[in-house]
Formats: C-alpha cells, sequence, structure tokens
C-alpha cells in the first residue's frame, strides 16, 4: 500500500515560456511557486512524479524551533507564523496544529547541551523551556526511563506531510501557476552566461530564472549545469500504528524513538537513530566535507556499503536533452524500509511506552534524506550563472521550515528584500573559504 498523498491535477496546457521554473514538487517547490505567483510572476512548477511523492510526504511532520541550529532560528520563527495562519489562508486543511515538541536529555552531557541551546536560543525570541524529569512524565502518561529532563517548546506543532504540500500546490495553481507534473527536466540551458530555458522530456521552456528545489535530485540537476553541490543522501524509515487513544498532544523524541499523533488517530514513529547512509562514489568524493559532521554524529549514523554503490556509480549522472533521464526512470525515489530498523522502531516504542505494546506497525516506509556537510539548507542564488537558483539541502528538516525558505527563495528571485538574512544559506559557502560546521544541539 503507498503513501495516502492528496491529489493535485496538473494544468491542461504545456507552457512555452515563462518568467520562473521551479523544479521539483516538494514542499519547498510548492511553496516557493505559491510565493511567486502570489506577488503575480508567471510560474511554472515541473514535478517527475507527482506533488509530494518523495521527501515531503514520508516525513515525521513535526514542526519544530526546538533544537535547530542556531542559524535557522529566523526562517523557522517566519515559518512557523506561516503555518499557523496557513489553513486559513489556503483554505485548505494542511493539519497544522500547535502542539509543542520535546527532546528528552538522555544523559547529562546531553542536558547541559540542551540548557545552552536554550541560552543561545533566547537572543532570537524562541520561547523554549527546560522540563523537569517528574514534568515530563506528567506530560507523557505511562513514560519509562530515566531522563535528566527535556527541552520542550509549547508553540511547536506538526502538520500532516501526505496533505500540507499538496494544499499549498492547489493554492499556487488558483493563484496561476502552470504545474506539469510527470514531466521531468532533463536539462537546465543556458544561453549568453544566463540561464535561458529548461529542456523537459515533453518540450522546452524558455524562462528567465530557475529554481531548482529537487530535494535528494539537486546534485545531479546541479552536475548538469557542471556546478558541484556537496550533497548526500540518508535513507530514512518511519512507520505508522492503527489509532489509538492514547495522545499525550505534544510530539516528543526520547533518542531511540520518536512519535507524533496523526490526524487518523494513529501515531507516526521514528528513529533518527536507525538511518542508513549507504556508501556511494560521492561519499567518498565528499567525504573530507563531512567528516567533521561524521565524527561528531557517529552514534547516530549506520554506514552501510552495498548495491546502492554500484548502482550511483553506474547509473547516476545527468542525462542528455535527447535521451530518457534517470528523473524519468526513477519518477518517485521510493526505497524499500529496512525491515530491522523498523522492528527496532517498534521495539522502541514498546520499552519506552509498555501500554502501547499492542500497538504493531500498520504501514512503514523510507525517504531519502537530502543532507548537506553542514545540515543546513542553500537557498541561494547561483553567483557564476545568473538566474539559476536553488534551494535545497534541507538535511532532515525542511518540512517545518518550507513555507518560509519557500517566501525567501522567492524574495531572491525577484530581487525583494529578503525576509530573513540569507548570508547562512549561500551556496558560495562551500568556496569562499568559511569553516564549514554542523551544529548538533539535540
Ligand atoms: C523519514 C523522514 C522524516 C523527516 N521528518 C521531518 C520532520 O519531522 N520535520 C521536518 O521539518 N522535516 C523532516 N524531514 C525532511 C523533510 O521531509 C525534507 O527536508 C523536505 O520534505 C524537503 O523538501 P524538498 O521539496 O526539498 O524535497 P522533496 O520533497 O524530496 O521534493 C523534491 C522533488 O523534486 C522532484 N524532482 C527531482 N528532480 C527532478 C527533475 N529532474 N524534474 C522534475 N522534478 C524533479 C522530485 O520528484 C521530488 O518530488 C524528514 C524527511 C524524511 C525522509
Amino acid at each position: 500500500m503507498g503513501l495516502n498523498v492528496e491529489v493535485v491535477h496538473s494544468s491542461e496546457q504545456f507552457p512555452e515560456q515563462t518568467e520562473v521554473v521551479v523544479i521539483g514538487g516538494g514542499i519547498i517547490g510548492v511553496a516557493t511557486a505559491l510565493s511567486l505567483v502570489s506577488r503575480g510572476i508567471p510560474t511554472v512548477l515541473v514535478e517527475k512524479g507527482y506533488i509530494a511523492g518523495e521527501q515531503s510526504s514520508r516525513n515525521w511532520g513535526w514542526c519544530r524551533r526546538t533544537g535547530r541550529d542556531l542559524r535557522e532560528l529566523p526562517l523557522i520563527n517566519l515559518s512557523m507564523q506561516l503555518w499557523e495562519t496557513m489553513n486559513i489562508r489556503l483554505q485548505q486543511d494542511c493539519g497544522f496544529s500547535v502542539t509543542g515538541i520535546a527532546y528528552a536529555s538522555s544523559t547529562e552531557q546531553q542536558l547541559q547541551t540542551h540548557q545552552q541551546w536554550l541560552q543561545e536560543a533566547k537572543h532570537f525570541d524562541v520561547k523554549s523551556e527546560m522540563l523537569t524529569s517528574a514534568q515530563l512524565h506528567e506530560k507523557m502518561p505511562g513514560l519509562q526511563g530515566n531522563f535528566y529532563g527535556a527541552l520542550f517548546t509549547a508553540g511547536d506543532g506538526r502538520a500532516e506531510p501526505q496533505r500540507a504540500a499538496p494544499a499549498l500546490a492547489k493554492a499556487a495553481c488558483e493563484a496561476g501557476l502552470n504545474l506539469q507534473q510527470h514531466c521531468a527536466v532533463r536539462h537546465i540551458g543556458y544561453a549568453g552566461g544566463k540561464v535561458s530555458e529548461v529542456v523537459t522530456e515533453r518540450g522546452t521552456i524558455r524562462c528567465h530564472s530557475v529554481v531548482v528545489a529537487g530535494g535528494a535530485w539537486s546534485r545531479l540537476l546541479m552536475q548538469g549545469c557542471d556546478l558541484v553541490l556537496p550533497q548526500l543522501k540518508v535513507l530514512s524509515m518511519v512507520l505508522r500504528t492503527a489509532a489509538t487513544d492514547f495522545d499525550p498532544g505534544m510530539s516528543a523524541s526520547f533518542g531511540s524513538v520518536a512519535l507524533r499523533k496523526r490526524q487518523d488517530g494513529g501515531l507516526t514513529v521514528a528513529s533518527s537513530s536507525t538511518s542508513i547512509s549507504d556508501i556511494t562514489p560521492d561519499s567518498l568524493r565528499f567525504m573530507r566535507s563531512y567528516l567533521p559532521a561524521y565524527r561528531r554524529e557517529r552514534k547516530n549514523i549506520n554506514l552501510r556499503l552495498g548495491s546502492r554503490f554500484l548502482h550511483e556509480l553506474m547509473h547516476w549522472r545527468p542525462g542528455d536533452v535527447e535521451h530518457l533521464s534517470l528523473y524519468e526512470k526513477i519518477r518517485v525515489l521510493d526505497p524499500q524500509p529496512d525491515a530491522a530498523a523498523v522492528a527496532g522502531i517498534l521495539n522502541n516504542l514498546h520499552q519506552v511506552l509498555p501500554q502501547l505494546r499492542s500497538l504493531s506497525a500498520e504501514q512503514s516506509w523510507a525517504g531519502y534524506i537530502d543532507t548537506m556537510p553542514d545540515a543546513i539548507p542553500v537557498i541561494s542564488g547561483v553567483d557564476t550563472l545568473p538566474g539559476l537558483f536553488i534551494a535545497t539541502g534541507f538535511s532532515g528538516h525542511g518540512f517545518g521550515i518550507g513555507p518560509g525558505a519557500g517566501q525567501l527563495m522567492a524574495d531572491l528571485v525577484i530581487g525583494s528584500t529578503p525576509s530573513v538574512d540569507p548570508h547562512p544559506f549561500r551556496l558560495s559557502r562551500f568556496t569562499d573559504g568559511e569553516e564549514i560546521q554542523a551544529q548538533h544541539w539535540l
């Protein structure tokens, strides 16, 4: 059984020209497109599969400030404002509600890191707090285990991934977006040193600007423009349970397991510590850039050498204009969940909340998370190629920040005053000598 993603209808007419082409119909692409059309900019969104077919329907649905990289806090604050009014603005249900999010502190050292983040985050007008162990147990009835406390943000929330990006896409279409699904981009063309067209499997669209919001495919799309984006992919597993009366209100992570209540009454359950990093030719190419992040996150990274290495070595390359591309051969990146990891997640849930022992996995799935060496996204123009923009590399937390990121991307495309400072997200940070560092607060 596939994921139950809300269907969005494509536009009838294939466009020959427009102002901006957005590549990718995940939350980032649709949020960018919505922001552009809302400002009257003629825009086409091209998606090789269907809206929210990849990461944007497969995620946990958490919209959080808690424990964020400090560089992202202004952007997530903007995003949360947008989420809070989303249902009303779109006249559709994205499943968003403010529920609170807690990250339990499993060790004394983690407690200190959480406290340190709290001090730093105060400078960004973030209203988080530390819960004592007793307060955490009170908020999560039946919780087993010794926790030193928890980092908690009452204003954080959750939305339904299988509804949210489709809702934004429908609103964008109503505002004038031309949406083409099942339409892979093979090539971004330029003339006179500027972006001039996008070549798709169904024809060419002339344009002045292109936004690459291709999630895990962005590295390949950029490679097609002779640009290096140091992006890797991490496989992450999720499961959902049947409907249950258990409803702690807030979403919470206990290290070995994380859960949130779903609109359908079940729970979405997952764990960051069961993610798998397949070793690929790109892992070797970008090893130096990722080494600092790897050293610090070693306990959460499960390296795997398997068939993926050869698959990417043989097939993972940008196509040419004339021939069937990889983007068409893999319409939707739909990896198999690792059965042992899924069983481990369920087991961890039962240990932490024994009263849920009768709950089994109704469904499980996996998604490829696109990561950057410093675990923050690129939302940026490309200095060497006027007209080319990129919004990608959200490193496992792009759903919550998506609406704000889309607005910022649209600001940059049309040259209006950026809603937040885009400097931390510039592409050139990988080449201008800045020290590339990931922050690990959770
Ligand atoms: C298991 C899991 C759990 C997560 N949990 C959370 C969470 O709780 N909170 C949170 O904030 N984030 C979470 N994330 C991360 C979040 O889902 C992503 O950061 C976000 O969805 C990225 O959106 P995107 O639009 O960049 O990419 P995607 O949603 O992957 O969309 C990219 C789209 O581009 C299309 N595309 C690519 N190449 C082409 C081409 N050549 N032509 C046309 N179309 C193309 C693809 O088909 C795809 O639909 C999670 C991710 C996963 C996988």
